[in-house]
């Protein structure tokens, strides 16, 4: 198993651990671009948003379905969220395990750059 991801979700990589269950996982980012900055990824390996199909419904669901009570324990307390993931090198990925940005903390501007 080559994959970062993988090797962190299964705790062969240390990382800053918010929450995991059997599915999902979440930790702090290392490089934080944000007060809060943390990543939600499937256990499984999917590629990206663009790489999941029907199979994933249940567990792409539950994953999203999480991130309350997930930026709940990470201290975000509901001024403002935005939830990011990038799906390809054009659009900033450079983990290619789907993952899910949260960050918290400041204001963001739109359009992203
Ligand atoms: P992306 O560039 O959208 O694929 O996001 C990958 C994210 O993973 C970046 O924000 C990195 O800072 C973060 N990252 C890379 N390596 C680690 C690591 N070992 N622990 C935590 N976050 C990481
Ligand atoms: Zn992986």
């Amino acid at each position: 198993m080559s994959c970062l991801f993988c090797k962190i979700a299964a705790g062969e990589i240390p990382s800053n651990v918010i929450y995991e269950d059997d599915d999902v996982f979440a930790f702090h980012d290392i490089s934080p671009q944000a007060p809060t900055h943390f990543l939600v990824i499937p256990k499984k390996h999917i590629e990206s948003v663009m790489h999941s199909t029907a199979e994933e419904q249940e567990l792409l669901g539950k994953l999203m379905a999480k991130i309350p009570e997930i930026a709940k324990k990470a201290g975000i307390d509901g001024t403002g969220v935005r939830v990011v993931s990038n799906s390809g090198a054009d659009a900033g990925q450079s983990v290619f395990h789907l993952h899910f940005h949260v960050l918290s903390g400041r204001k963001f501007g739109w359009p992203p750059g």
